[in-house]
């Protein structure tokens, strides 16, 4: 199965890469997660998450309706439907998912080689620790919490099948689609 996997620290500009990819690149779909966090304001169920109550995520735990699926630091839980891939894959689209970097190493696992990994890099932890601060939402705890995880992620970076530094994001779309074309597109 062909899908696309992206993963990177939380503020490593994953998701605004993917949001630019997705428009330009039609043939990618965005796969949605299932999450027990609440839905922040403006975010809709079924475009940004499956927003599940616990005992819906503990009821897909149970009838093995994950690929994988984490409890985060923050106390909520994430996790990759199987059929969200099938949804996806018979609308004839290639999923694009994003992960934290432990989901992204499970989800290797579970779908083997076809699925391209890449790992997108801050500049710097600097430009990182700006970028989490520039959302606004964060508590301080939160903050130091993101930051200490992203040295441990970027530790895991030769794990993936491809680094996408993002010290420039028009740039940073760029590589990647000339990336798809010689890999998946
Ligand atoms: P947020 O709550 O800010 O939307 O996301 C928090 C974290 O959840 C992000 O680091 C994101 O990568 C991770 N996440 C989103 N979907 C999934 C998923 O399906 N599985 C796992 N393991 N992590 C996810």
């Amino acid at each position: 199965m062909k899908a696309l996997l992206l993963t990177g620290p939380s503020g490593a500009g994953k998701s605004t890469i993917a949001q630019l990819l997705l428009q330009r690149q039609k043939e990618l779909a965005f796969s949605l997660s299932a999450t027990t966090r609440p839905p922040r304001p403006g975010e809709v169920h079924g475009r940004d998450y499956y927003f599940l109550t616990e005992e819906e995520f503990d009821a897909e735990i149970k009838h093995q309706g994950f690929i994988e699926w984490e409890r985060l630091f923050s106390g909520y839980r994430y996790g990759t439907l199987w059929r969200e891939i099938a949804r996806l894959q018979s609308l004839g689209q290639i999923p694009l998912f994003i992960k934290d970097v432990k989901g992204a190493l499970s989800l290797k696992q579970a779908l083997g080689k076809e699925l391209l990994t890449v790992i997108v890099v801050p500049p710097s932890l600097e430009a990182l620790q700006a970028r989490l601060l520039a959302r606004g939402h964060l508590s301080k705890e939160d903050l130091e919490q993101r930051l200490k995880r992203a040295e441990d992620e970027l530790k895991m970076a030769a794990h993936f099948d491809f680094i996408l530094y993002n010290e420039d994001v028009m740039r940073a779309v760029e590589r990647l689609e000339r990336l798809l074309k010689q890999k998946l597109l």
